[in-house]
């Protein structure tokens, strides 16, 4: 096993006062460097360039950062929370050094769309029905991985058709879920 022991720090999000969440900064005993372009390659949607020594994604509305010796997550509700995600990283780190013989290292990865390349081939009505109150606000949850694409009721309409096929393909090159 390479991750063994971790240790839990949490810390309010100074730069908002007013947030009630917290950020984990979580120092690992081993050094898991070497094992970065193979996380690059199992965690979906992740940025990695080799040479930064930093990989990044964002999970259910937390931005991780996976670091040689640290990583930290953002936008946790408690520390039962913050105990709950290192559990799960550290499951995903220990099973993808398990499986490393297997997988091929990436070097160079960036998965991530810009909003306005969503917006674009959007209704762009505001309706509302995604539970948005406008279609960029929506194009930017789809972006940032907290809504799928397919939430947009209108854009599975026929009349949306080729909209829809060129927004499907450029979120599934840059790894995004779109149902
Ligand atoms: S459902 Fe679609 S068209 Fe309506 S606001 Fe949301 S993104 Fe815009």
């Amino acid at each position: 096993m390479l991750v063994e022991k971790f240790h839990l720090n949490l810390v309010n999000i100074e730069c908002m006062p007013t947030s009630t969440k917290f950020n984990a900064i979580i120092d690992l005993e081993t050094d898991i460097g070497d094992l970065l372009p193979y996380l690059a390659t199992e965690i979906r949607g992740c940025t990695y360039f080799h040479g930064t020594n930093e990989l990044n994604y964002m999970e259910r509305g937390h931005i991780i950062a996976i670091r040689p010796k640290q990583i930290t997550v953002t936008a946790l509700q408690d520390e039962a929370e913050a105990r709950q995600v290192c559990e799960e990283l550290k499951r995903m780190i220990n099973g993808v050094h398990e499986r490393r013989d297997s997988i091929t290292p990436t070097w160079r990865k960036q998965a991530r769309v810009d909003p306005l390349s969503v917006y674009r081939e959007l209704p762009q009505t505001n309706c509302g029905e995604c539970g948005e109150p406008t279609c960029m606000a929506f194009a930017a949850r789809v972006v940032s991985r907290e809504m799928s694409a397919s939430y947009c009721g209108p854009l599975l309409l026929q009349e949306y058709e080729s909209n829809r096929e060129r927004l499907w393909g450029v979120l599934e090159q840059a790894e995004y879920d779109v149902e």
